[in-house]
């Protein structure tokens, strides 16, 4: 978002990506026929940036699968409740959301995107700062950091020069969903909605909390997905517990998942730092520091976390951006 609006302004820009495709923790991933979001799912109707990125750019879009009742899982047993308390109306990308990204990606000049090209260090040097990434050094007279201020922290050395209190604030702040697991589980059709569940349950005994209906539009590529949250340093469930929940909760044809994966947020190092599930102070979020540039101006905020609007959304994401772009080019 950041590059489209410099080069729109005619500025000259390169972007370093560390891994070996755009968009970061909007994964989205073939399952079937269609590809089904490993990472961000939904988008709601008061995010205007994303909604404007989603109208210019044509991207086809579905609502979420509300209608049935939703399950509550406790101790004591699975309970049906009358209606669907669990979700709310939201949008969904037809082909995942990393499709925003890639459109934004494909309107970049020819070669500004450089993949599998993590940044090692960004330091002042004269007028500029001096970027290496695994494919060299460069000196730019501005850098916008669009990766979560504690994972910068981790694998970003600056040299010594970010101010201590920007670097605490920094290492403090909980990268949005980084403790996670996302489950996502494919099947040959929504079974459930053929008996009027929704697909969505509220747990108190996991390994999922929550769980959503995943499914495409049309109901295919049919699918469920949960949210598990491990005690720091426990290991992703595992497929058969993923199953056995699915089971109590939706019934035996729950038991033949075409396919289950477990997407560890906590392992992607390009994500998470090393003890990304204990951070929790989400009151820095948006923090005022985050707002102007450090580093003579230089150094720019653009992640979801640096948002003062909806901060760990898309719509933050995106925002931060913009902020970033209008600092450096003076507005
Ligand atoms: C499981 C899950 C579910 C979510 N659900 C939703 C949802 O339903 N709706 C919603 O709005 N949001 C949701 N989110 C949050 C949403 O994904 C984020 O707000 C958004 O994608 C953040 O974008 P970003 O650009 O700030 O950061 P990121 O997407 O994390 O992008 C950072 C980029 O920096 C790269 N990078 C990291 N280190 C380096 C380095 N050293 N050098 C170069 N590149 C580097 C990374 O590879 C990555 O591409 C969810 C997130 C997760 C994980």
């Amino acid at each position: 978002m950041a590059a489209g609006l410099l080069q729109a302004a005619g500025r000259s820009v390169v972007v370093l990506e560390a891994r070996d495709r755009v968009g970061g923790r909007l994964f989205s991933r073939r399952f079937g026929d269609g590809r089904l979001d490993l990472g961000a799912t939904w988008f709601w109707a008061n995010e205007p940036n994303v909604v404007a990125l989603v109208q210019s750019e044509g991207v086809a879009v579905f609502a979420q699968h509300l209608a049935g009742d939703a399950m509550f899982q406790t101790d004591d047993g699975v309970q049906r409740m009358n209606g669907n308390q669990i979700d709310a109306p939201s949008g969904r990308v037809v082909d995942g959301t990393q499709t925003l990204a890639e459109r934004l990606a494909g309107r970049l000049a020819e070669g500004t995107v450089r993949l599998e090209d993590p940044v090692h260090s960004i330091v002042p040097a004269d007028a500029s700062l001096a970027v290496t990434s695994s494919s060299g050094s460069r000196e730019a007279s501005h850098v916008i950091v669009a990766v979560p201020p504690a994972t910068a922290i981790e694998l970003i050395d600056f040299g010594g020069s970010l101010p201590p209190i920007l670097e605490g604030l920094a290492k403090a702040t909980p990268v949005w969903m980084g403790g996670y697991c996302k489950v996502v589980a494919h099947f040959d059709r929504p079974f459930w909605r053929e008996s009027g569940l929704a697909g969505s349950a509220f747990s108190y005994t996991g390994p999922m909390r929550e769980i959503h209906d995943m499914s495409g539009p049309e109901g295919q590529p049919a699918a469920l997905f949960g949210f598990v949250q491990p005690h720091p340093g426990q290991p992703a469930p595992t497929n058969d517990e993923i199953v056995a929940q699915l089971v109590a909760l939706f019934g035996p044809e729950a038991e033949t998942p075409l396919e289950v994966v477990v997407q560890d947020w906590r392992a992607e190092r390009y994500t998470s730092p090393p003890g990304a599930d204990q951070l929790n102070l989400y009151q820095t979020y948006g923090d005022p520091r985050y707002q102007e540039p450090a580093l003579d101006g230089r150094l720019h905020w653009a992640s979801t976390e640096t948002a003062t609007d909806v901060p760990g959304h898309i719509e933050g994401a995106l925002s931060a951006a913009t902020r970033a772009v209008n600092h450096i080019l003076g507005f």
